[in-house]
């Protein structure tokens, strides 16, 4: 089976250093909120260009801190897209405050701006967006509502370390930006991770506060806080990872440029579309596809891993049936999650790989096509 995306292969090609930077760690006698953890944070600033960084738990706690510092909760509403990984809403709930749903754009898959600007109420605190598969949204646009509104922004880029949107890293545009460094997302580490950027000196200082128990003297606290730090182990395989990120990125890229120019002429399908001055880091491959269900079963068959994200948008998720959304509610969500289907992606999908996976989509979309 060609998997979706290899680990293993990715962990094998960083042993030597990942073990030197663990017997580190071991023989530091230092594991949460140490050298590493500092270091890790000034080659992040440095690289994404952001004036502060944050190490967190995770992605989701990243969301929920950066919530939680702008002091957004009971009675405000944050306006996000339904078409993401779970935990963009969820971190909203979390919080409680509501999740407004706003349909995406129907060639980026990410948030609406025209839409956005219909669903604001005077509750309206913060626009969430979410820079899916590595794509970045419309930030222009996003700022600029902001602005004119006075909302906060907060980029959800957990699927999109190092892209770029007109010459700025995704995550440092709107006020905060969330990072998620599970290990199948394209800066991964062996465990949980996450990242807060911030262009505000109070939402640092709040959110170093938030992560370690409301406390910035050992043993006295200020408020109610969380449990939530990166760890040394954590961030010694990163500080290796971010050194290699342009060139894993760049993989990715040629990878998908081999895609789409033997899928793109395809009858039936479309490959991911990019925009001039926008750089796609395609945490995910997602084409999409008229018959894709027939194409998936054919695929696997073939031996080729492949996936659909995501097969339910989060209006419809059972959780938030209370909100009283319906089929329809957001048609564009709700047709993207029957047509993309994500094939394999990671910086070393092998040449032999590539020509078998186009080769085998070509196969079935002339079957498909009859
Ligand atoms: C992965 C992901 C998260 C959550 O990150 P975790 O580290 O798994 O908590 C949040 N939002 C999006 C869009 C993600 O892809």
């Amino acid at each position: 089976m060609i998997p979706l995306i290899d680990l293993d292969r990715q962990f094998q090609m960083i042993k030597d250093e990942a073990l030197k930077a663990m017997a580190r760690v071991y023989n530091s006698g230092q594991y949460i909120l140490g050298k590493e953890g500092l270091a890790f944070e000034e080659e992040v600033k440095q690289y994404l260009n952001s004036p502060f960084a944050i190490g967190v738990g995770n992605g989701t706690d990243a969301l929920v801190l950066a919530l939680d510092a702008l002091e957004i909760g009971e009675g405000d509403e944050v306006i996000t897209t339904p078409f993401t990984f779970f935990a963009t809403a969820e971190a909203i709930s979390r919080v409680g405050a509501t999740p407004i749903f706003v349909d995406i754009e129907t060639d980026t898959y990410n948030l609406d701006p025209e839409k956005t600007v219909k669903a604001l109420t005077d509750k309206t605190k913060a626009i969430m967006p979410v820079h899916l598969f590595g794509y970045p949204a419309n930030m222009d646009a996003i700022m600029k509502i902001a602005k004119d509104n006075q909302l906060y922004v907060i980029e959800d880029a957990c699927q999109a370390f190092g892209s770029t949107y007109k010459g700025k890293k995704a995550g440092t545009i709107g006020d905060i930006g969330c990072f998620s460094f599970f290990p199948t997302k394209n800066l991964g580490t062996m465990g949980d991770g996450g990242l807060v950027v911030t262009k505000h000196a109070h939402v640092n200082e709040r959110i170093r506060m938030l992560r370690h128990h409301g406390s910035t003297k050992k043993y006295f606290h200020k408020e109610i806080g969380y449990n939530s730090r990166l760890d040394e182990l954590q961030a010694a395989l990163l500080r290796i990872s971010l050194g290699k990120i342009d060139e894993l990125n760049q993989n990715r890229q040629t990878i998908a440029d081999f895609y789409k120019k033997h899928l793109a002429s395809l009858k039936g399908l479309s490959a991911p579309k990019t925009k001039a001055n926008i750089e796609h880091i395609y945490h995910l491959y997602c084409i999409e596809v008229d018959e894709r269900d027939r194409l998936s079963q054919g695929l696997t068959k073939a031996g080729i891993a492949n996936g659909v994200y995501y097969p339910l948008p989060l209006h419809l998720q059972e959780v938030y049936q209370s909100l009283g959304f319906k089929s329809g509610s957001f048609p564009v969500a709700e047709e993207k999650s029957k047509r993309l289907l994500a094939i394999p992606m990671h910086p070393y999908v092998t040449k032999e790989e590539q020509a078998k996976i186009v080769e085998t989509i070509s196969t079935l979309m002339g079957e498909i096509n009859g």
